[in-house]
């Protein structure tokens, strides 16, 4: 199985090329990222998160501090605008009233500890800590979101309902941990996700996995799919 994710991993790196994640500027940024593109499209996060660099609030205690009409107005082109404001700053409290304000005295923890305080922040699941452990705080988890499911179900791995921790336990199992693999794989599978191996017609004729994949052989709505 090692060899089989590896080789998945070389034909997208192939294809897509190296994909520079996180796009942001400091560990800060990745986490106010990963809580704001939670349930929407990474392009309305970017601009609340260029809103609230114009405003100099991307730090905990400015974020904290923000008047809360103010910052949901900022961030309402990640949608869900006022749900999100409160995240950012249930977070923020976090570093402000645990950690004197230093973002790394929480991202300095293992990762076991580390895992367990975000998740038990309000609207903090496991994707979203997940991210800020492996793009934040750089430390080896792999990342699980729709698109690592919908692919690998795809490809005849995963079950058509599976869930979220058996997934990552399963590329945690089979691969080294390490974190720039990690990292450049859910980069990858995003990749793949967001531009050929759409929810509803797949691109199989253009993807890289072609030959390793069992749904593209049997796809209905896929007509052209086969093996190569
Ligand atoms: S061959 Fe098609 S269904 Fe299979 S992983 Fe590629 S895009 Fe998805």
């Amino acid at each position: 199985m090692r060899e089989f994710l590896l080789a998945v991993y070389e034909r997208l790196f192939a294809h897509f090329g190296p994909r520079h994640w996180w796009p942001a500027e400091t560990p800060f940024e990745v986490i106010v990222g990963a809580i704001l593109t939670q349930n929407v499209a990474w392009k309305g996060a970017a601009q609340a998160i260029a809103n609230l660099k114009e405003k100099g609030w991307l730090a905990p205690r400015a974020l904290l501090e923000a008047p809360e009409e103010e910052l949901a107005a900022l961030v309402r082109p990640a949608r869900y605008h006022r749900q999100k404001a409160q995240r950012l700053k249930d977070f923020c409290r976090v570093v402000v009233e645990e950690c004197g304000g230093d973002l790394e005295v929480l991202l300095k923890q293992d990762v076991a500890p580390l895992r367990q305080r975000l998740l038990s922040i309000r609207g903090i699941g496991p994707e979203t800590a997940d991210s800020i452990i492996l793009y934040a705080a750089e430390k080896p988890v792999f990342v699980i979101d729709a698109y690592t499911h919908r692919i690998f179900h795809r490809l005849g791995i995963f079950p058509a309902r599976a869930r979220y921790a058996e997934m990552q336990a399963f590329f945690m199992r089979h691969l080294p941990l390490d974190v720039k693999l990690f990292n450049e794989y859910h980069a990858q599978l995003d990749a793949l996700g967001h531009h050929l191996c759409l929810k509803r017609a797949p691109r199989c004729g253009e993807c890289p996995v072609l030959s390793f994949c069992k749904n593209a052989a049997t796809n209905p709505r896929e007509p052209y799919c086969g093996r190569m």
